[in-house]
Parts: structure tokens; C-alpha cells; sequence
């Protein structure tokens, strides 16, 4: 599309006002919401509209989609793009969303927090993730219980989103596209030695802040620092000031400043 009419109709979009019964939806299911500082939570409000208009969701193994889901989905994706990004998941194609209990199409990351819950499929786990499939797959329980605790450092949107920006330049390996050659080098580096850090903690059996399944290679790394730079970024940037401060440089945030702010 021609993005002088893709930012008129976005114009046109956002002059209208944002529905009630989608601010409820924010406040009840996006915890993250309630800590922003208000020009952010203004921001996510239209990056939600924007991501619902122009993004294909789509209902599987019998799951309709609502409104509901929609605006959970959108306003968790939208922490990544709140830093004033231009960039609202345009190449990703379809938002598939799950009931409880489908398996086999779940990523290797969802079956880890299906775990938990006892349902594990092993044949389904060694299908690993679908580095290059353009679509998201998430299952709306996990949607919704990683929405609506925004402390725990789990969050399967925030994951699988992060997934995608990481795969933007083609290769899903840990280092999304940056703005500047300095930038490039600089997360190389920090990525690589908290990565080596992360697995010789697991080694030693020291207790990690950022999830062990981060170990399973650099863009799973990625992954879960992303979920940890969003959820938990007061013991992040305690932690692991460097890759604290990687993150910040690419999503344009400060979300130890928000948690902060709740405590
Ligand atoms: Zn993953």
C-alpha cells in the first residue's frame, strides 16, 4: 500500500474516539497499562487501534475471534513499538490464535509454558519453531495470563512478536536489525557474553533472573530478555546493566522507570 494513504487513513483511524469497551479491555487484561506514564499509555491506545485495523486475525480449531482478544493481542505487541517505531508488524501475515489444549501447532516456547500444565506432546516439541513462517501462532489462554500479570517475566506476545523483529532482516539469530553499524557491533558483543553468561550460570546451578529456556540458543535469548527488559526492568538493569541498556537503545523504552513508578 502507498504509505501517504496508509497514514491518512491511520490519521483518520486515531481522530476517532478510542471504543469504551476497549479501554476496559486494557485496564482488565493488559497489565502493563496501568504502568505506563500517561503520554505512553496514549501511545499504546493508538498503536492498538492501528495493529487491530491492519492486521489479519485469525480464529483456529475453532476459536472466534473477538474484539477482546484482538485489543489483548495488539496492546501487548504494542510495548515493542511504543518507543516511537514506524513500524506496526506490516510484514507479518496472519495472527493465529488457539484455544486451550491444540498442540501441535504451538511453538516450542508455548509448549514450555503448556508444561506446566501438564500437557506435553514430545513429537510436537521436536517440530521446533517455524523460523521463517511469516504468521504468529499464540494460544489465547497463555495471551491472556501473560497479558494480565505484567511482573513475571513471562509473556508469550512479548516473545513471539520479539521473534518476529529479530527475523526482520531474514535471519532469526539474536540480533534484530539495527540503526547503526556502532549499534550492530555494540549488541553483538553485549549479547554474546550474556548469552555465555546465562549458560555458565545454568551450568554452575546458579539462580538466573532471565528464563532458563534462553539457553536454548541466541534468538531464544532474545526472546525472554525481551519478555524480562518489559516485565521485570528494575532487576534487569540491576543485573544485567549492559544488556539492559542494549534493549532500551533499540525499543526506544525505559520500563524499570514503570515499575518503578507501581512500586
Ligand atoms: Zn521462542
Amino acid at each position: 500500500m502507498f504509505s501517504w494513504f496508509r497514514s491518512s487513513r491511520r490519521k483518520k483511524l486515531l481522530a476517532e474516539p478510542f471504543p469504551a469497551p476497549w479501554l476496559e479491555v486494557l485496564q482488565q487484561n493488559v497489565g502493563h497499562f496501568a504502568l505506563l506514564p500517561t503520554e505512553l499509555q496514549q501511545r499504546m491506545r493508538d498503536a492498538t487501534r492501528i495493529l487491530v485495523a491492519e492486521r489479519t486475525f485469525v480464529g483456529a480449531s475453532g476459536l472466534m475471534v473477538t474484539d477482546e482478544m484482538k485489543v489483548t493481542v495488539a496492546a501487548q505487541a504494542a510495548l515493542l513499538i511504543l518507543g516511537g517505531h514506524d513500524y506496526y508488524f506490516d510484514r507479518m501475515s496472519e495472527i493465529y490464535l488457539y484455544p486451550r489444549r491444540v498442540k501441535a501447532a504451538l511453538t516450542t516456547y508455548q509448549h514450555r509454558l503448556h508444561s506446566g500444565l501438564g500437557f506435553v506432546d514430545e513429537d510436537a516439541i521436536n517440530l521446533g519453531e517455524a523460523w521463517h513462517d511469516r504468521r504468529v501462532r499464540l494460544s489465547w489462554p497463555d495471551v491472556l495470563r501473560g497479558g494480565r500479570d505484567p511482573h513475571d517475566g513471562i509473556n508469550l506476545v512479548l516473545h513471539e512478536f520479539a521473534h518476529h523483529l529479530d527475523g526482520l532482516d531474514g535471519d532469526m539469530g539474536g540480533l534484530p536489525p539495527q540503526e547503526t553499524r556502532a549499534k550492530q557491533d555494540r549488541w553483538e558483543q553485549v549479547i554474546d557474553q550474556e548469552y555465555d553468561r546465562h549458560l555458565a550460570d545454568l551450568e554452575a546451578g546458579r539462580e538466573t533472573l532471565l528464563d532458563p529456556y534462553g539457553a536454548e540458543n541466541e534468538a531464544e535469548f532474545f526472546a525472554v530478555a525481551t519478555e524480562c527488559f518489559y516485565e521485570q526492568g528494575r532487576e534487569l538493569r540491576q543485573e544485567h546493566p549492559e544488556l539492559y541498556a542494549i534493549l532500551r537503545d533499540f525499543y526506544h523504552v525505559e520500563p524499570a522507570e514503570w515499575h518503578a513508578r507501581s512500586a
